[in-house]
């Protein structure tokens, strides 16, 4: 069957097919992470939906948003390649009405973490989830771990709210070097690119450490190494479903998170780890 591209709405409920639906929200300049969800996606449904929308809502007004790549037409490739069914393209005009007034909070969730640093960004996240939720009418949406806390604010959006939506993590796709694959990584020139190797890597040392205080200052070591190209914006290790801070005699899985800004292109990286009793 050829990729559908659809529009709006009424493009979506005629490419639906039966079975089990699959929707893999994503702002564009597919690469292999996004080709990673689509194939879990998949393996999970019989109608995989790919969406392709980067919103404004979820940028700060400093923010990338006019820069962000736009790569349709490869995109579409992508897609094709993956065996996708449908690519749910909208213009920003058709969803969202200048005179709309409702929109979804994330709550104090919202404000920690990154949320401190990009004020508003996953009330955004959530207000487009949720009006693609009810478009496509999934049963089943794939997120990246990448993105630890947006994932998480979304399954407490499900939770909070009752959708009848299954969401999916999937485990972060990296460059054999250890560089998390993400669309702003084009950005970096080839030495911005080294110097940001060291996200990956003070994570991946931190997370050799036993106790939350031996992996915070073995994670922040290695980002203080980096040298003053490498502007931290927070390293913190948290509880994956609340993103609150660990405390020292905290035990189970926790996210080691990091975000830092290398020549003017802002960066995101976690990894998931297990914290036992001492
Ligand atoms: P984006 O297009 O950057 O908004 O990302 C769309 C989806 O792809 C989100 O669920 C991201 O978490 C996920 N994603 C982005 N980068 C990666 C990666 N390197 N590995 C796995 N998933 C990713």
């Amino acid at each position: 069957m050829d990729l559908i591209v659809a529009r709006n709405r009424e493009d979506l409920v005629k490419a639906r097919a039966g079975g089990e639906v699959a929707l893999v929200p994503t702002m564009g300049a597919l690469h292999e992470g996004h080709r990673s969800l689509i194939r879990q996606a998949r393996v999970r449904a019989n109608h995989v939906v790919v969406s392709i929308f980067v919103n404004p809502l979820q940028f700060t007004p400093n923010e990338d948003f006019s820069r962000y790549p736009r790569t349709f037409d490869a995109d579409l490739d992508v897609c094709r390649e993956e065996g996708v069914d449908v690519v749910f393209h909208p213009a920003v005009e058709d969803m969202y009405a200048p005179d709309r007034q409702v929109s979804v909070s994330a709550g104090e969730m919202g404000r920690i973490v990154e949320g401190a640093f990009r004020p508003g960004h996953f009330d955004g996240v959530l207000t487009v989830v949720l009006k693609l939720f009810n478009l496509v009418q999934p049963d089943l949406a794939f997120f990246g771990q990448k993105d630890a806390q947006q994932l998480a604010v979304i399954r407490r959006m499900v939770t909070d709210l009752n959708l009848p939506i299954e969401i999916v993590g999937v485990p972060t796709v990296r460059e054999p070097d250890g560089l998390a694959l993400s669309s702003r990584n084009r950005f970096l020139s080839a030495q911005d690119r080294k110097v940001a190797l060291a996200l990956s890597r003070a994570l991946r040392a931190g997370a050799a450490e036993l106790t939350p205080a031996g992996i915070h200052a073995t994670a922040r070591a290695v980002l203080d190494a980096a040298g003053p190209e490498l502007e931290v914006d927070y390293l913190t290790l948290v509880e994956p479903a609340t993103f609150a801070e660990v405390t020292e005699s905290y035990a189970g899985p926790a996210v080691l998170a990091v975000a830092a800004t290398i020549g003017g292109t802002r960066l995101i990286d976690n990894v998931i780890l297990t914290l036992t009793p001492s």
